[in-house]
């Protein structure tokens, strides 16, 4: 095992890590910009180092500066977390060019992978089912396009292979669009990636967004740990997250979770990863594969019982996985809400010091947050403070866990997005579940009146 891991992140992951890390008895080094010096998190860990100033790109997303860190503290393992430079296959390659490991999969993988015209490609000969659409990128053309378009089915989303973040992507609604749109998308994705090449695929109407986690280690095993429901979203962003996702059989599990686990062996897939998918009226399409973390990883921990963080670490120090798919037994029900800086009616950021913090507690409830009373949010990064989880024996109870939690915590000094869970927590479709990645857009401006008629009150 690592001796010592240097955790190139901040915020709750960088302390989600640290906090896996000293469970396990290895040394930590956490990397700050210069705002996040005084942080408590960076004084929990055995060695920290200061890589730059505030702006990301100096700091944060500086390869350079990180792989000093890592030579002068003589840590041997480099922890990613998510966001940053946890998907950039170039990083991956530097880290292990010297000398270090990476805790993720290979370069070649991430590299794959990150392109979504050879991830569909990969999946595809893996036998994951995938949305249909144009065969690899789309053509020069123009009457090729058109073809493509009328096989596939109008609405169609033209997507760009390097997008992310939910950007790069337009919908078309009628033949005589799909050139132009084509055009469009293409500028802007060469802008935005520096990649041009885009995609075709069927725009599904009332989709859910239902993604496998998977563990796979360097001896050839594989295992998927159950599903998560994301279809809770703003802008593709996700706002909460649970596990299991509602109304998945164990059949439905089982087979797309095998063809998830089958798909990593034949890629010899190292860590941990997710395997996103849309799915509606029984069949799942894949859509990407994140190759990290995600932000979401505590519901599965939560009903599986298994510390994924703790599982990437052993495997990337080459240890076999401790389970096999026997060992996972799904139990209970998790939810996990994101708490952000911002104003809960118009999304802006809200940046600031946090004057007064409590947390809620109990049974079941899990904070996962690297912020305190006296806290400055800065203003340069995510505007996400934290996560609660809550867990109960049924989807019912996790509810209530949740609306006790939201109902105890208190933020002030800065604005944030929990009067939005409050209302989604009470909401009827929500409570019956299985709603749609369009609900929670489409109810926004009700939302938005029950916050707003609740904050005069
Ligand atoms: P990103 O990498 O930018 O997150 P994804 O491919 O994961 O892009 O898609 C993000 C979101 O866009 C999905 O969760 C879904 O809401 C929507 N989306 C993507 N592809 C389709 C599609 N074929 N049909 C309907 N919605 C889609």
């Amino acid at each position: 095992m690592f001796k010592k891991i240097l955790i190139a992140n901040r915020g709750e992951i960088a302390l989600r890590i640290l906090r896996a890390c000293r469970e396990m008895g290895i040394k930590t080094v956490v990397v700050h910009s210069e705002i996040d010096r005084e942080a408590k998190y960076v004084k929990l860990a055995d060695e920290s180092v200061c890589i730059g100033p505030n702006p990301s790109a100096q700091s944060y997303l500086s390869m350079a500066a990180l792989i000093s860190a890592a030579e002068v503290t003589e840590a041997e393992a480099i922890h990613p977390g998510y966001g940053f430079l946890s998907e950039n296959a170039d990083f991956a390659q530097r880290v292990e060019e010297s000398g270090f490991v990476f805790i993720g999969p290979r370069p070649e993988t991430i590299r794959m992978m990150g392109d979504k015209v050879s991830a569909k490609d990969a999946m595809k000969a893996a036998g994951v089912p995938c949305v249909p659409g144009s065969d690899g990128a789309l053509p020069d053309d123009g009457d090729e396009m058109i073809k493509i378009g009328r096989q596939v089915g109008y609405p169609v989303i033209i997507k760009a292979a390097g997008g992310g973040g939910g950007r790069g992507m337009r919908v078309v609604e009628r033949e005589e669009d799909l050139l132009a749109a084509v055009a469009m998308t293409q500028a802007e994705a060469g802008a935005a990636f520096g990649n041009p090449v885009v995609y075709m695929e069927r725009y599904l109407q009332n989709p859910r967004h239902v993604e496998i986690q998977v563990l796979a280690d360097q001896h050839g095993n594989a295992i998927y740990l159950g599903e998560r429901d994301c279809s809770m979203q703003r802008r593709h962003q996700k706002v909460l997250e649970e596990a299991p996702a509602p109304g998945i059989t164990d059949e439905q599990r089982q087979r797309i979770g095998e063809s998830c686990a089958e798909a990593c062996r034949r890629m010899g897939y190292r860590g941990a990863g997710t395997f996103e998918f849309l799915f509606e009226n029984g069949e799942f399409f894949f859509i990407e594969m994140n190759t990290r973390v995600q932000v979401e990883h505590p519901v599965t921990e939560l009903i599986t019982g298994i510390d994924i963080v703790q599982e990437q670490i052993r495997v990337a120090a080459n240890l076999p996985l401790q389970y096999t798919q026997d060992d996972v037994k799904l139990k209970g029900h998790a939810i996990e809400c994101r708490i952000n800086a911002e104003d809960p009616l118009n999304f802006f950021p809200s940046p600031g010091r946090i004057t007064t913090y409590h947390t809620p507690g109990g049974p079941g409830v899990r904070v996962d947050s690297h912020v305190y009373q006296g806290y400055f949010v800065p203003p340069n990064y995510d505007s996400m403070i934290g996560k609660i989880i809550t867990y109960g024996n049924t989807r019912e109870q996790a509810i209530a866990k949740m609306r006790i939690a939201l109902s105890e915590m208190v933020v002030q000094g800065i604005a944030t997005n929990i009067p939005l869970h409050q209302q989604l927590l009470v909401d009827a479709e929500f409570i019956k579940g299985e709603t749609s990645i369009h609900y929670l857009e489409h109810q926004m401006p009700t939302i938005r009146e029950l916050i707003a008629k609740k904050t005069a009150i």
